[in-house]
Order: structure tokens, then C-alpha cells, then sequence
């Protein structure tokens, strides 16, 4: 096996344009590192060899033709929640087996025309619902650095074959965490972008008003590239905006001079694993070496967020996923005597039971005698949250915090007892529920020698902060350059 997979995508870029290797070959290393690896790994759900080649060879002949392309020839893995032209797209779930894409995502499509190959579909929790990946219908994804623990989740297997440098990056989707909590488990990079900053046409979706496309990648300036590559208004995705795309890549290489960063004393609380909090604290420590002041804020709506994003996310989840039944998508079970039996028949079989719960959860807290006590209460609470969060950056530019309460956690340990899954999601739904951004960098290990994410949150449309801050600080460790020791074991 050659080492090309090793690369980041802007090494791989200047690789590629230096003439120092063809797109060929940084695929044909992508292949053999998930031969190797994979088997124990199982982040990949799908990689078509062949095709991959081929686009690949497409690519290096275009080179040669004279095209350019920021990222010409680089493969790229993506999450299984993504429509990829000719590609299936099953999101974790057995109810679209058969389903083929015929069409790209608008940020799969923005990629491409900038030269990008999709080679891979990861593997994630079904439908996007879980934080672990061990809600999939295709088996769990295990943890890179110790394959008894779980990836993180839901974007579990790009976070995982981005560590183990089975892809240069991936893309994954994140509602209330499902790039930044399984970056963190994974010691990668992953941005969540503010809610309408990149188009979700083309992303399934989970929870319509949570949901936004990341990156999952090597560093923060890869990071900074594709959110450059994807960002931007799309008129078939009515919520996303406007706002002015900056040049992201440049925000990266300033240091933190003059920066005002805030810790949300609400974050630091019981619960919080003493290891995460060490790591956590030496960088903040690190970040104000590097010239920025820290000061406290404030979250004072931190502790009901979790309801309040399971009850948002579980409605919208309801509404949305109504669309799978067994007529217009994939799988349809068989032996049905009418259309009423086709619905529930192919819905029984083809959903698993973490889905099946929140879409019971959703239909419930939006019924006629509950929706004002749950649902409307829900989105008065989260004008709450909102408000916190632009009265803290009244007083600081970005917010440090921990990704998660703990690192990653064994497989099996939390699956009987969803609620403790939830509430693993305490530092990472806030966001979420207000728009924000927010990035996760490593930042450090536990002494079971498991990695510790920091979370770095900024306002709304305010993502060259978060990657300024994530870039000087990975300027100055090496916690984003540690990879796991892995035993070569095939794929699936
Ligand atoms: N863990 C959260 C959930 O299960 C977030 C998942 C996500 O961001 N897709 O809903």
C-alpha cells in the first residue's frame, strides 16, 4: 500500500497539480488502505472500485486537456444521507434498499464542479438518529482508536475512515451534532456550518430547520476549503441565504491577537468527564497564549435543550420521514391485501426501532391535544436558547466549549437506555437549535488514550471566526496529526 491516503486534501491538491501523483493513484491507495482496514473498521458501507478508477482516470485526462478545478481529481467519502448521481442512497436504512440517486445534492454537485470524485458511502445511523452509529440497519462502524468503542455518531463512518486515513475527508450532516460529537470521538476535524449557510437540496432529511451539510476532514484549512467549495445560496433550498461567502481559507493563518473568546459557564458542570475537562481547559489555556482574551458567558438556557431538541427534531422527523412508504422509494414489503396494509407492512419492516420510537415521539408531541404543550412550548424555549447565544456574543466573538460530556464509550454501553444516548448531545444541540456554527478540533486524549474534541462556536454566518480560531490553534499542537496504530484486517 502506497501512503497518498495519508494526505490531506490540500496536499493531495498540490500533489496533483505539482504532478507529483495522478488522481489514479490516490485511489488506488484509498482502495488498498480500506482493504486493509476496513474489515475491522466497517466505515465504508459501500466503495465502488471500478468506478472510482475510472472517474479518477477521467480526471487525470481532463488535467492533461488542461482543465482546472480547486479540487480536480480528489476523492472525497460521503455520508450515506447524500443523493450522488447513479450512487445508492440509503441513510443507514433497509427502507431505501434499491433506491439509486438520480441526481446530485447541491453541495455534491458544487464538489464535482470543481473536479472533486464521490468514491465512497459511509456508514451512519439510520436516518441520521443516534450518536454512536450502532443505530444502522448495516451493523455499527467502530472507533479507529480502539475498536471496542463506538465512532460517535450519526456521521460515525466518515469521522471513522477519515482517522484512519481510509479518505482524504468526508462529508456527513449534522442536526444536533452528527459532525462535530463523532470528530471529536474520532480525533478529525468537522464543521458544522450555520443553518442555511450550505443548501440542503439533496441531503434526506431528518429535522428540515437543524439540518446542514460538513465537512469531516484531516485539519481546519480542508475544512476551511470545502465549506469555501459548497457555501452559497441555492434557489432550490429556499432556507438557505444571502449572506456573504468570505474567503474561509484565508481566515486561516491569523493568529488570536485581539480576539475575545467566551466560556460558557453552564458547559462546565457535573457530569462532564474529568479527562475531556483537562484536555479542554489546556486549550483554552493554549488559545490565550496565543494572544486571545478569555472571558465567562453565560448559556442559562443550556440545561432544556435536550428536550427541546428532541421534540423539534422528533416533529420534523415525523413529518419528513413520512414520505417512505413503500411507494415512491425503495423497499416495499411483500404480501400486502390493500394500500393501508403496504404502508404499514414496508414502514414495520423497513424502519428500525430508534426510528420507529421518534417518529412515534414526533406524531405524539404535534397531536391535537399536546402539540401546544409540547411542539409551540418547544419553539418558544428555543427563541431562548437563540437569545443566549446573541447576548453572548455581545460580549466575546467565539465560544469555547467540549464537543461532548465524555469521549468515546463502548459499543452496547448506552443502547439499552436512550435517554442517556440524548444526553450526550447537552453541548452540541445548542447550537443547532440556534443556526449557529460551530467546529470541532482535536485537542487532546484521555488516558485510555481516546481522543477529547474542543468545540469552537461563533455566530450565525460567522464561520471564518470559528476557523480562525481552529487554525491558530491547530497551528500550535499536533493533537489533529496523531493517528491510531491499526491492524490491517479486509473490508466489508
Ligand atoms: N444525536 C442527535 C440525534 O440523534 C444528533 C444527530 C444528528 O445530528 N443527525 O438526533
Amino acid at each position: 500500500m502506497g501512503s497518498l491516503n495519508t494526505l490531506t486534501v490540500r496536499q493531495a491538491v498540490d500533489h496533483l497539480e505539482q504532478g507529483a501523483c495522478s488522481s489514479e493513484e490516490l485511489v488506488r491507495d484509498l482502495l488498498s488502505a480500506r482493504t486493509a482496514l476496513d474489515g475491522t473498521i466497517q466505515g465504508y458501507l459501500q466503495m465502488d472500485g471500478e468506478r472510482a478508477l475510472a472517474e479518477a482516470r477521467h480526471a487525470d485526462a481532463d488535467r492533461k486537456k488542461g482543465r482546472r478545478g480547486r479540487l480536480l481529481g480528489v476523492p472525497l467519502a460521503v455520508k450515506d444521507i447524500l443523493n450522488v448521481t447513479g450512487q445508492a442512497c440509503r441513510c443507514g436504512s433497509r427502507i431505501l434498499d434499491g433506491y439509486t440517486a438520480p441526481y446530485d445534492a447541491t453541495a455534491i454537485a458544487r464538489l464535482r464542479a470543481e473536479g472533486a470524485i464521490f468514491v465512497g458511502r459511509t456508514n451512519m445511523d439510520e436516518f441520521g438518529m443516534g450518536s454512536s452509529t450502532e443505530n444502522s440497519a448495516f451493523g455499527p462502524t467502530r472507533n479507529p482508536w480502539n475498536s471496542a468503542c463506538v465512532p460517535g455518531g450519526s456521521s460515525g463512518g466518515s469521522a471513522a475512515v477519515v482517522a484512519a486515513d481510509m479518505a482524504l475527508a468526508a462529508l456527513g450532516s449534522d442536526t444536533g451534532g452528527s459532525v462535530r460529537q463523532p470528530a471529536a470521538f474520532c480525533g478529525c476535524t468537522g464543521l458544522k456550518p450555520s443553518y442555511g449557510r450550505v443548501s440542503r437540496y439533496g441531503l434526506v432529511a431528518y429535522a428540515s430547520s437543524l439540518d446542514q451539510i460538513g465537512p469531516l476532514t484531516k485539519d481546519v484549512d480542508d475544512a476551511a476549503l470545502l465549506l469555501g467549495v459548497m457555501a452559497g445560496p441555492d434557489p432550490r433550498d429556499s432556507s438557505s441565504v444571502e449572506a456573504l461567502v468570505e474567503d474561509y481559507a484565508a481566515a486561516c493563518g491569523s493568529d488570536l491577537k485581539g480576539m475575545k473568546l467566551g466560556l460558557p459557564r453552564d458547559y462546565f458542570v457535573k457530569g462532564l468527564e474529568p479527562a475531556v475537562e483537562a484536555a479542554i481547559r489546556a486549550a483554552i489555556e493554549r488559545c490565550r497564549e496565543l494572544g486571545a482574551e478569555v472571558v465567562e458567558v453565560s448559556l442559562p438556557h443550556t440545561s432544556v435543550a435536550i428536550p427541546t431538541y428532541y421534540i423539534v427534531a422528533t416533529a420534523e422527523a415525523s413529518a419528513n420521514l413520512a414520505r417512505f412508504d413503500g411507494v415512491r422509494y425503495g423497499f416495499r414489503a411483500e404480501g400486502a391485501e390493500d394500500v393501508l396494509e403496504v404502508y404499514a407492512k414496508t414502514r414495520a419492516q423497513g424502519f428500525g426501532p430508534e426510528v420507529k420510537r421518534r417518529i412515534i415521539l414526533g406524531t405524539y408531541v404535534l397531536s391535537g391535544g399536546y402539540h401546544d404543550a409540547y411542539y409551540v412550548r418547544a419553539q418558544k424555549v428555543r427563541t431562548l436558547i437563540r437569545r443566549d447565544f446573541e447576548d453572548a456574543f455581545k460580549t466575546c466573538d467565539a465560544i469555547l466549549a467540549p464537543v461532548a460530556p465524555t469521549a468515546a464509550y463502548r459499543l452496547g454501553e448506552k443502547m439499552a437506555d436512550p435517554l442517556q444516548m440524548y444526553l450526550g448531545d447537552i453541548f452540541t444541540v445548542p447550537a443547532s437549535l440556534a443556526g449557529i456554527c460551530g467546529l470541532s478540533v482535536p485537542c487532546g486524549f484521555t488516558p485510555a488514550g481516546l481522543p477529547v474534541g474542543l468545540q469552537v462556536l461563533g455566530p450565525a454566518f460567522g464561520e471564518s471566526r470559528v476557523l480562525r480560531v481552529g487554525s491558530a490553534y491547530q497551528k500550535s499542537t499536533d493533537w489533529h496529526r496523531r493517528r491510531p496504530a491499526l491492524a490491517a484486517e479486509g473490508g466489508r
